[in-house]
């Protein structure tokens, strides 16, 4: 919960100024890094499980491979949650 520099009060993420004292809330821009850092970080380590997953496919480690591939899977859903994210807030 972000709060006011001024007075303390809590602001909700929607509110560009506080409702209390008007002082006017820092813009949401470092979110929006974050969110499109977190995004890149996802698709980096999403391309790089599906290599391990084609490298581990073509060796004998079985394990490893069932492992790189739950991990591929995983992170193409979180990549598609954080891309849904990020175009529903432009
Ligand atoms: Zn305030």
């Amino acid at each position: 919960m972000q709060r006011c520099k001024q007075c303390e009060t809590p602001i909700a993420k929607s509110d560009t100024a506080c409702v209390n004292c008007g002082e006017s809330v820092a813009p949401v821009k470092k979110k929006t890094d974050f969110r499109k850092k977190f995004g890149k970080l996802v698709t980096v380590m999403f391309i790089l499980s599906a290599v391990l997953t084609v490298v581990a496919l073509f060796t004998s480690y079985v394990g490893s491979f069932i492992i790189c591939l739950s991990a591929t899977i995983v992170l193409l859903m979180v990549k598609k949650s954080a891309d849904e994210m990020s175009s529903s807030q432009q």
